[in-house]
């Protein structure tokens, strides 16, 4: 029987690569719900192309120009985040990907979760800003999630079968990014342009600059901790620029294993929409010996500050996790509005980190008004420091 599928974020990179995936394997879901911010003409051809029953749009201008070209649609057309949220809690939904970017997928999470949904999780900012709270909820409603960032998948697949008292450590890949070989001094030059320019992979505007800066690393290191019960020092980075292994698990018998295939998202996302079965065939195929070259080197957390930031954060715990992330969701999109360098993102997440309020147990309120709060303040930080 097919299931009910949402995919929220269905007009970004991770969303389209879903629509992808789906239309591959046609039997698998029905698509219930989709929903998009401010794309209104891709939002128009996914009604047109995959007839969901609802499509929310969560920006204005773009509800208003979409629900205008489709008055006569089968798809219900809805604006905003509090119908988003209402239509979430429809029985005929099972499944919800999560592929919203930032702060704005936190809601939709929590929310999934409360209605005992199957999560498909791209959104790593959710869990960087509440994973202490969102994983014991999971539990308590029974709900499983299903990573579908890279790195994460690969160490779900790896740890399949094995006991959680024989996990030693988990290490994350990472690219580098564009300036894995850059000179430090270099980096006052970087334009969005060139950060946007990912050597590997082609992803949204947000994920490529935290993959240049390597914050993507350090918010996936803290996604991790949470999803896979770890402690801090259990979790270690690697730089592999080929992007073939996606993270490794280490066991007690030192023992390694890893997760290996092409660098294309469709295939983490395709593994997740099977769980717990694996696909009969795939989009994409790897061959060994078309990538002989596999290397490994040191991360250096001095160029590259906002990983050790992002480890800092983990150990300290609390709401700091949350600053890190607000005041880098800020200093990333100022960077690409031309209003604040790329080398200075680790300074704003630094003087955040700093200067707001630590809370060392949050609450889920908390964990908003630490977010809403350190947005505006990284912005007055902005105003008053350019
Ligand atoms: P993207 O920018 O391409 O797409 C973001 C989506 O979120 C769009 O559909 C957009 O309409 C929606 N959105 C933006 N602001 C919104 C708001 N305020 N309210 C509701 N919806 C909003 O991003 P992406 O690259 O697809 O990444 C999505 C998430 O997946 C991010 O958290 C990213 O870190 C994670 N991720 C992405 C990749 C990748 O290859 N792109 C890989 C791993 C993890
Ligand atoms: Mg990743």
């Amino acid at each position: 029987m097919k299931k009910g599928l949402a995919i929220l974020g269905s007009t970004g990179s991770i969303g389209t690569q879903a629509l992808q995936v789906i239309s591959a394997w046609p039997d698998l879901f029905c698509l219930e719900l989709i929903s998009g911010h401010s794309n209104a003409e891709l939002l128009l051809s996914q009604i047109e192309q995959f007839r969901p029953k609802y499509a929310v749009i969560t920006e204005e201008r773009a509800y208003k120009k979409v629900s205008k070209s489709l008055s006569g649609s089968t798809t219900n057309i809805l604006f905003g985040e509090e119908n988003l949220l209402q239509l979430l809690e429809i029985q005929e939904i099972d499944t919800v990907l999560i592929a919203i970017v930032g702060f704005a997928g936190l809601k939709p999470l929590i929310h999934s979760i409360q209605y005992h949904k199957k999560i498909l999780l791209a959104n790593k900012e959710s869990l960087v800003i509440a994973g202490e709270y969102i994983m014991p909820l999971a539990k308590k409603n029974n709900c499983n999630i299903i990573p579908i960032d890279s790195e994460h998948s690969a160490i779900f697949q790896c740890l399949i079968g094995e006991e959680k008292n024989t996990l030693k450590k988990v290490i994350l890949t990472a690219s580098g990014g564009p300036f894995l070989n850059y000179d430090i001094d270099k980096f006052k030059l970087i334009k969005p342009e060139k950060a946007l320019n990912h050597p590997i992979w082609k992803m949204g505007k947000k994920v490529s600059v935290d993959s240049a800066s390597l914050m993507n690393k350090g918010l996936e290191v803290i996604e991790a901790r949470w999803l896979f019960g770890l402690r801090p020092n259990q979790i270690n980075v690697i730089i592999h620029p080929q992007s073939v292994i996606h993270s490794l698990v280490q066991f007690t018998d030192g023992s390694l294993k890893a997760q290996l295939s092409e660098a294309d998202m469709r295939l983490p996302i395709q593994y997740a929409l099977h769980y717990p079965n694996r696909a009969k065939k795939s989009l994409s195929q790897f061959s060994l010996i078309d990538n002989t070259e596999l290397t490994f080197q040191q991360v250096d957390r001095k160029k590259f500050r906002n990983l050790a930031l992002a480890f800092n954060a983990m150990e300290k715990g609390g709401n700091l996790p949350a600053i890190l992330s607000a005041a880098n969701e800020v200093a990333v999109q100022e960077f690409l509005n031309g209003r604040w360098p790329f080398y200075r993102i680790p300074e704003l997440v630094e003087e955040m980190m700093n200067h707001q309020l630590f809370i060392s147990e949050p609450d889920l309120q908390t964990y908003y008004e630490t977010t809403k709060k350190c947005f505006a303040d990284s912005e007055a930080y902005i105003r008053k420091h350019t």
